[in-house]
């Protein structure tokens, strides 16, 4: 067996401990003849599965109990339409966004359908590289909410700070940094996370939502993407996405056995550090992102010749090393550095590029 460094940005690389304990219980999960995917979910087995699942969760993330937590299904873009279905009420009431690349205006695109949108800031002047100082947002007094996307993942652009947005609800799209440090969920009205980076299996989506904004929902949200009917049904409305709930619970114990978001947020820093060295120590490779908005998750890179990025995945993917293409909306490179990625994946990447640039 051959397992590379995945750079994915998602699906993304999982522990190899939660990958080789799926194996082992594949046909007989704890002498109960079946795999957990054949469970019932409204068995005893899985719903203790569930329970501690979302218990391991609410303990990393320190989670209080007046949000709900909830498993859900169609990734973090169906919550784009969930998101102003069950906080806009109307067609005419105002929501706040605000645009640093492609995930943020994908969330306000859908957003459109259904409530009145009010870009408050946007770096699109940037090419989203920076992060708009909150002092030049033009916020609604009163708006339902304001939405961010804390880590654009394509552009590799991380907000250094978390928006003071007062009483209005601060929604963020955690997809691709939630659990890869500490975060106050106290400050936050909504928290959602596709699973397929720090989580677990795509398709899943882990939804944190504050109490007392639950039974906002207009009268026609559909019940599967209404929050306080899926609170109500413990997220088993309908038949949730067993399995991937199952593989997120056993990552949240192997995070747990990391050390939590602490240590996860300690190391992350350590491994995005050396990679953005390396870059800028280069004068070969190059990031454009200005360096207090560096994504910790997601790192962008060009080579100084595209004509050189074919021979650089090629031989990449030679020395184990694989994705690094970067997403084709913005060409270069890019290296994911999620939590399930060692510091010896970071170090063998360094010491690719290194060799590649002396080559070249
Ligand atoms: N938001 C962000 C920040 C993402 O990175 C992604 C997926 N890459 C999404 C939303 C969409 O997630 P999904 O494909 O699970 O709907």
């Amino acid at each position: 067996m051959t397992r590379v460094y995945n750079f994915s940005a998602g699906p993304a690389a999982l522990p190899l401990e939660v990958l080789e304990q799926l194996r082992d219980e594949m046909l007989d999960w704890h002498g109960a003849g079946m795999s957990v995917m054949e469970m019932s979910h409204r068995g005893a087995t899985y719903t203790a599965i569930a329970q501690q699942a979302e218990a391991d969760l609410r303990d990393l993330m320190d989670i209080p109990s007046d949000y709900a937590v909830l498993f859900l299904q169609g990734g973090a873009t169906a919550q784009f339409s969930a998101i102003p279905l069950n906080l806009a009420g109307t067609r005419h009431a105002v929501a706040d966004y605000v645009d640093t690349g492609t995930w943020s205006r994908k969330a306000l695109d859908e957003a459109h359908r259904y409530c009145t949108v009010n870009i408050a800031a946007s770096a699109a002047a940037s090419h989203y590289t920076t992060v708009p100082a909150q002092a030049s947002w033009q916020t609604t007094p009163g708006a339902a909410y304001l939405h961010y996307t804390p880590n654009e993942t394509i552009h590799g652009v991380e907000f250094p700070f978390v928006p003071d947005v007062g009483d209005v609800p601060l929604v963020a799209d955690l997809s691709s940094t939630i659990l890869s440090r500490p975060i106050d969920v106290r400050r936050f009205g909504v928290i959602y996370a596709g699973a397929q980076k720090n989580i677990g299996p795509a398709g899943l989506v882990v939804v944190i939502v504050r109490r007392d904004l639950l039974g906002r929902a207009r009268g026609d949200t559909p019940s599967t993407l209404n929050w306080e009917s899926m609170a109500a049904a413990g997220s088993m409305l309908n038949t949730p996405a067993t399995y991937s709930w199952y593989v997120a619970g056993l990552v949240f114990q192997w995070l747990k056995r990391q050390g939590g978001v602490e240590a996860m947020g300690r190391t992350n820093q350590a491994k995005a550090a050396k990679l953005y060295a390396a870059i800028d120590g280069s004068g070969f490779y190059r990031n454009p992102v200005e360096p207090s908005c560096r994504s910790w998750m997601n790192v962008p890179f060009t080579l100084p010749d595209k004509a050189l990025d074919q021979r650089f995945l090629e031989g990449a993917r030679r020395a184990g090393l694989a994705a690094l293409a970067g997403h084709k909306s913005v060409g270069g490179m890019r290296a994911s550095l999620y939590n399930a990625m060692p510091m010896a994946g970071v170090d063998a990447l360094v010491e690719y590029m290194s060799e590649f640039q002396r080559l070249s």
